[in-house]
């Protein structure tokens, strides 16, 4: 099953448990924007390369679309809607005034040049200037992109409509609009949602064991965030190239400086190489996937040994997955509430860009909290009234969310 086939299944059992009227779930199915962009280039050899890039909106009845711009070989228009639906009731569920988008380039950005990247984020931003803007559709970052393209991506916009226009992106860098807090906000949030699940499930955080696939923005801000707070042992982390692992725990801080400098996290000193199937089957308290989508697969469920999963990435465990995790009794919190910390301080941002007034971290870090802990008790309650699991009660949350918001608006004309 593609990965928008599987948003849409999920789409539709909440939309049983809810009684969505058909008309509302008819429109829910479909994206309401789709661009499809041909993105040329020179390269620095002088030649000549098209790449393939998207911007999706699936809904925009809460308020303008939010998503990020990935670049990755395996971006697919199919991927794009996918993530663009999960923006759609991640910003539901956290509450915010924002509905769901999301964009992507089909490329490899380890074979360009930093120029070449520039170049490409560039032109896409030009292709898709008519579909963005602060009260239409704000990008931000996702895999492969981060403050270093929405920089340019600001830039790239505001030359074009002959303004500085700092709201038209988020997780900028903090010189040019960027909000304090932002780049470390989607680890931050998994940290917060991890204190609130181990207080309901009485799990001591001190001595627990955490695993982490992924090492980029989401999985090391994340393990930093433990280190800082002394919280629990990391026995394991990953990347593409593969895992490393030792019982006794890693020190997340070094591993950190290490995978800078060696663009990996493998071979870390005191670990034991291990694969990325390894890392996901091992017997501890948390598994977080932060990686990418598809990686808890209907042949790696069974196996699985984590207490609890905190899904970091969009779309880590597949449907079949899901069921067998379920009926093994593992507590999964869903991709669409444990990771919304990111996508909350880029409201942020943008609250303060369109003000012109910026926040201080401490206030940034203590209004995340505030928002996600509170959403977390929201999902957690529906759990309880529903007899549901987590991911299907965030599901019934943003989806009503999102269609009392239809509802009252009407249907246009
Ligand atoms: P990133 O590019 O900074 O890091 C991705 C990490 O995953 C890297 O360590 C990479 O080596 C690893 N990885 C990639 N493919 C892998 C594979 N097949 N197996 C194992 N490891 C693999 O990206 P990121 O921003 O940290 O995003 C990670 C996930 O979190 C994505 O699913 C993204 O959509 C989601 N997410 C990101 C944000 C954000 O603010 N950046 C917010 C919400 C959700």
């Amino acid at each position: 099953m593609s990965f928008y086939e599987n948003a849409k299944k999920m789409l539709a059992k909440s939309a049983e448990i809810i009684k969505l009227e058909q008309g509302i779930y008819e429109q829910l199915k479909k994206c309401t924007k789709t661009l499809i962009v041909s993105v040329p280039i020179k390269m620095d050899d002088g030649s000549i390369k098209v790449f393939d890039g998207y911007r999706v909106q699936h809904n925009t009845a809460r308020g303008p679309g939010k998503g990020g711009l990935r670049f990755h070989p395996n971006v697919t228009l199919d991927e794009v809607r996918a993530l663009a639906m999960l923006m759609t009731w991640k910003c539901a569920v956290v509450n915010l005034p924002l509905g769901g988008a999301k964009g992507g380039i089909t490329c490899n950005p380890n074979e360009l040049s930093v120029n070449e990247i520039e170049r490409l984020t560039r032109r896409y931003t030009s292709a898709i200037i008519d579909l963005i803007g602060p009260e239409k559709d704000i990008p931000a970052p996702d895999i492969n992109t981060s403050k270093r393209e929405m920089g340019w991506i600001m830039d790239t916009y505001s030359m074009n409509v002959g303004a500085t226009t700092l709201g038209v992106v988020t997780g900028k860098p903090v010189e040019m609009g960027g909000s304090l807090g932002r780049e470390t906000a989607t680890g931050t949030g998994l940290y917060f949602i991890l204190e609130e699940i181990a207080k309901k499930l009485d799990i001591d955080l001190k001595n627990a064991t955490i695993a982490i696939q992924g090492f980029g923005n989401v999985g090391s801000s994340f393990a930093l965030r433990l280190y800082e707070e002394k919280v629990g042992k990391v026995i394991a982390v990953s990347d593409l190239k593969g895992g490393i692992y030792n019982p006794d725990g890693i020190n997340c801080k070094e591993l950190f400086e290490y995978a800078k400098r060696n663009k990996g996290v493998s071979n870390f000193k005191g670990t034991k190489n291990i694969t990325n199937e390894e890392l996901l089957t091992l017997d501890c308290d948390f598994l977080v996937p932060a990686a990418i989508e598809g990686q808890i697969t209907e042949k790696i469920a069974p196996n699985v040994k984590a207490k609890v999963i905190i899904e970091g990435a969009n779309g880590p465990t597949v449907s079949a997955a899901d069921d067998i995790l379920n009926k093994k009794g593992i507590v999964i919190v869903p991709d669409i509430l444990a990771n919304a910390g990111g996508v909350i301080v880029s409201y942020f941002e943008w609250v303060q860009d369109l003000h012109s007034f910026f926040w201080d971290l401490e206030r940034v870090q203590s209004e995340l909290k505030r928002l996600l802990k509170k959403s977390f008790n929201d999902v957690w309650e529906i759990s309880k009234k529903y007899n549901t699991n987590l991911r299907m009660a965030a599901y019934i949350l943003g989806v009503s969310r999102v269609a009392d918001a239809m509802k009252m608006r009407g249907l246009f004309p």
